[in-house]
């Protein structure tokens, strides 16, 4: 049997990453179960983030990632790129098995899994993310200053990102499945009342072009009668969901109606005694870098009280 360790964190994004340093730092010997093949985490899939504080000049994604990991590990916190695949989070003691087979058991975990941006499932989609194609206009809406836009999506977050987007963009185009949207009255109206936001509704993405390594425009198919035509546009922006990372904890932790799990905020408690949450998989209204990592801070420190408390 492996030792009981203090704490196991899972999850190696900006969440996880900061929870495994606070925890080293207090002297806890955390171990990390960073993922077999998306280390890093969401940021890792993106090239300038401009709005973490403390770098005037932006940073790439990939480098504010190794950067948050190599801090965690100078305090001694341990890494393992492999995924967790069963959990037993029920008792005193919790049971997390690595894909090898290997159990490791803890006296507190820290789930910091993040959320998954749902795709179109088109090619390019992935080779021209931060190159045109985004999912968060707050993160990047300054790069498509007077250009041509289009989001997809006809709920709320789609609306808001459409008309977030009109204080930078020439012109945004709402592409929407269906002829009406799902997005409730007040931000609908928000939308409409916009002069430069347009409406293709019926529509969906059909080719997502490429000019020169960015995005080169979107080819709309009317979902009736398959007619497609070009969209000349330098900006796509999807807004069609999320998917929390949470089937494994389904059925021991308290999942929200839309699977996310739920904390007693402004803590970080889950509703199993030493089980805490952070980041994206916890958050549906931020889903930012910086607040992933202030409630992976705010983990660590529940975390370190249940244990202290704990004895
Ligand atoms: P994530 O970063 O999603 O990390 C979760 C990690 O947990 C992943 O590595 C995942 O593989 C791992 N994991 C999941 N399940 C398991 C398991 N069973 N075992 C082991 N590991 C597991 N935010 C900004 O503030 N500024 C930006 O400019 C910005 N740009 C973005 C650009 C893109 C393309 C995307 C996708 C996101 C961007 N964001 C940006 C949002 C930001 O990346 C997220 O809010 C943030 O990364 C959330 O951090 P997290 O630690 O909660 O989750």
């Amino acid at each position: 049997m492996s030792e009981i360790r203090e704490v196991v964190i899972i999850g190696s994004g900006p969440a996880g990453c900061t929870a495994a340093l606070y925890t080293a730092r207090a002297q806890l010997r955390p171990l990390l179960f960073g993922s077999s093949i998306f280390v890093g985490g969401s940021l890792t899939t993106t090239t300038e983030v401009e709005n973490f504080p403390g770098f005037p000049e932006g940073v790439d994604g990939p480098v504010l990632m190794e950067n948050m990991r190599a801090q965690a590990e100078k305090f001694g916190a341990e890494m393992i790129d492999d995924d967790i695949v069963e959990v037993d989070l029920t008792g005193d003691i919790k049971f997390l098995t690595d894909s090898s087979g290997t159990v490791h058991r803890a006296k507190a975990v820290i789930i910091a899994t993040g959320s998954g941006y749902r795709k179109l499932g088109l090619p390019n989609e992935d080779e021209l993310s931060g190159r045109g194609v985004s999912w968060c206009a707050t993160c990047d809406g300054l790069f498509f200053r007077d250009r041509d836009i289009v989001v997809v999506g006809g709920g709320d977050t789609a609306m808001e990102e459409a008309t977030f987007l009109t204080r930078f963009a020439r012109s945004v185009t709402v592409v929407h499945r269906r002829s009406t949207l799902r997005a409730s009255k007040v931000v609908q109206d928000r939308a409409f009342a916009d002069d430069k936001i347009a409406f293709a509704f019926d529509s969906e993405i059909a080719e997502i072009k490429e000019t020169g390594g960015m995005l080169g425009g979107v080819v709309l198919r009317d979902v009736f009668t398959g007619a497609t035509r070009d969209l000349e546009v330098t900006g796509l922006f999807i807004a069609i969901g999320h998917d929390p990372r949470t089937e494994l904890f389904t059925g021991q932790l308290d999942l929200d109606t839309e699977g996310y799990i739920t904390v007693a905020a402004p803590t970080t408690l889950t509703s199993l005694p030493g089980v805490f949450a952070a980041g994206d998989v916890v958050d549906h209204t931020y889903r930012q870098a910086i607040t992933a990592v202030g409630t992976g801070a705010a983990a660590a420190l529940d975390a370190e009280r249940y244990l202290a408390a704990r004895g």
